[in-house]
């Protein structure tokens, strides 16, 4: 399975940042891993465009669990595809908690990305409080267990678990080499317990305060079959040896 170097620019990104994917795909015309931005969606269209031709994919980094609708402001799985996305985030700890996304919420958006053939990043991750209680693998288990499909109606490929602690989500902590192994191990016999054999090519993504210097150690822990980007995804000069370190791992 090839690794993913997945980059989530948040909300962050004008036109004049267009430059650093520009500087990305040329740094890396022809990556041993999979390359993914997940650039604001008033980006992705033109990212797109830009993007045409090489190997880097785009994504959005939130949908709705709607095809269509009244929901003002909100963005659905079919309109991040047809502006030009193939993956889409669901899930992440800051929609939780800014948005008071539930697990059944997380779920419902990831059915609506696989129905609209996106693949769907479904994140977890504990709290600082969470960890700090022992409860790590307890709460991730159960955020598995609420936010992912109970049957495997995909391709293994097209659903991808990111592991992003959130006490380590922009903090520059990282968890030690030890305990990223631990959960993604725990994530590994959980979804095989779920799906059977094919939750053997699940990706799962390791994501908090990846960079450039601690990038090559993080990825050589077990079952970490690539890694979600926050802030040193906005820059090529930062996303591009994460990428190649991924490629060597
Ligand atoms: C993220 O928000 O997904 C993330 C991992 O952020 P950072 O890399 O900045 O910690």
């Amino acid at each position: 399975m090839r690794n993913l170097a997945a980059g989530n620019w948040k909300m962050n990104g004008v036109s004049t940042d267009l430059a650093q994917l520009r500087a990305l795909v040329e740094a890396h015309p022809a990556p041993n891993c999979d390359i993914l931005l997940c650039p604001p969606a008033t980006l992705i269209a033109r990212m797109a465009d830009l993007a045409a031709g090489s190997a880097l994919m785009l994504g959005g980094q939130d949908c709705h669990k709607d095809e269509t609708g009244a929901h003002t402001g909100d963005i659905s799985a079919q309109m991040l595809k047809d502006a030009g996305a193939s993956h889409v985030i669901v899930g992440h700890s800051e929609r939780r908690a800014d948005h008071g996304e539930s697990d059944a919420i997380v779920l419902a958006k990831a059915q609506a990305a696989l129905s609209a053939g996106l693949v769907a990043i479904v994140c977890v991750g504990e709290t600082e409080a969470q960890r700090d209680a022992g409860r790590t693998l307890d709460v991730i288990g159960a955020q598995l267990a609420g936010s992912l499909p109970a049957q495997l109606d995909c391709a293994p490929s097209d659903l991808v678990i990111a592991y992003e602690p959130v006490w380590a989500i922009g903090t520059g902590r990282t968890p030690t080499i030890d305990e990223v192994g631990a959960v993604h191990a725990f994530m590994r016999a959980k979804l095989l317990d779920r799906f059977g054999e094919p939750a053997q090519e699940m990706r799962l993504l390791y994501g908090g305060s990846v960079k450039p210097s601690n990038a090559a150690e993080i990825f050589a822990a077990p079952e970490v079959n690539g890694a979600l980007v926050g802030g040193a995804s906005l820059k090529a000069d930062d996303f591009g040896p994460i990428v190649a370190a991924l490629g060597r791992a």
